[in-house]
């Protein structure tokens, strides 16, 4: 049985690849990458944090673990020129040749940007690499989400990543999941996350035959789009995995000129 998150998003990442070929290397990759994060959090898990949690870090060097964080880097970014399509590859090798106190600027830059969704190749590593210590430091914050209706998220304020819809009475409710630190916070259904527009027919949804759990939610006044995961009609889809799996939609939305909310793991 898949238990931890971290083992449910990777089991679910090889059924995916098995029923959908095209995103084998994108999943294949994401394997490696999720058995990378799954190590480096059980690590800062075990790492004994004399810092009081409840804190926000504006800088990583803010953290005690950090040097443990740091010292995983040139690992991940070894698994990436071994294990990644070739444009992730090139970047890690660059990066890896750099000097560490440019891996410590990328890295710091990624932790504290969060008002630009990240766009180069490199940030993407950054971004990837950071992800499971994000996690972990929201994990040690307590979230006030009464109230709380923004589309930003409620911890570290980037824009959301993708949509999840469940059950609740006759229809779903919404809400919305960052993928940084992976928290999730209820958002109204028929309003545009970047804009705000609440006219319906301003809001088309579209699907795909190949993906009838996946909506792509698209605003015609700013044009932006975001993949809400409708676990009412699968329970078994893992939102972060069958996002990345969706690719397809991403294309199409993007040839009809519209742009993502944020982009995911591997920079779609
Ligand atoms: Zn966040
Ligand atoms: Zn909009």
């Amino acid at each position: 049985m898949a238990n931890t998150p971290w083992q449910q998003r990777i089991r679910r990442a090889e059924q995916l690849a098995e029923q959908h070929p095209f995103t084998a290397e994108i999943l294949g990759f994401y394997l490696h990458v999720g058995g990378f994060q799954q190590k480096l959090s059980q690590q800062l898990q075990s790492v004994s944090i004399s810092a009081p949690a409840g804190q926000t870090p504006d800088l990583l060097s803010d953290q005690p673990e950090f040097p443990e964080l740091l010292n995983s880097f040139p690992q991940f970014l070894s698994l990436v020129e071994e294990k990644a399509p070739v444009r992730f590859a090139q970047t890690a090798r660059q990066v890896h040749n750099s000097a560490a106190a440019d891996w410590f600027e990328l890295l710091n830059h990624c932790w504290s940007a969060n008002e630009r969704p990240p766009a180069a190749p490199r940030d993407f590593l950054a971004f990837a690499f950071l992800q499971p210590y994000a996690e972990f430091v929201r994990s040690r914050v307590p979230l006030h989400l009464e109230g709380y209706t923004h589309s930003l998220c409620p911890f570290c304020n980037r824009k959301p990543v993708l949509g999840i819809l469940r059950q609740q009475g006759d229809g779903g409710r919404r809400s919305l999941l960052c993928g940084f630190c992976l928290a999730e916070w209820e958002f109204r259904r028929i309003v545009c996350p970047a804009c705000g527009e609440e006219n319906n027919a301003k809001l088309p949804v579209y699907t795909a035959e190949s993906f009838p759990h996946i909506r792509v939610e698209c605003c015609d006044v700013c044009h932006t789009y975001i993949k809400s995961i409708d676990l009412t009609k699968n329970g078994l889809a893992v939102p972060l995995v069958d996002e990345l799996a969706s690719l397809p939609l991403d294309l199409w939305a993007q040839e009809h000129g519209y742009e993502k909310l944020h982009p995911n793991l591997f920079g779609m």
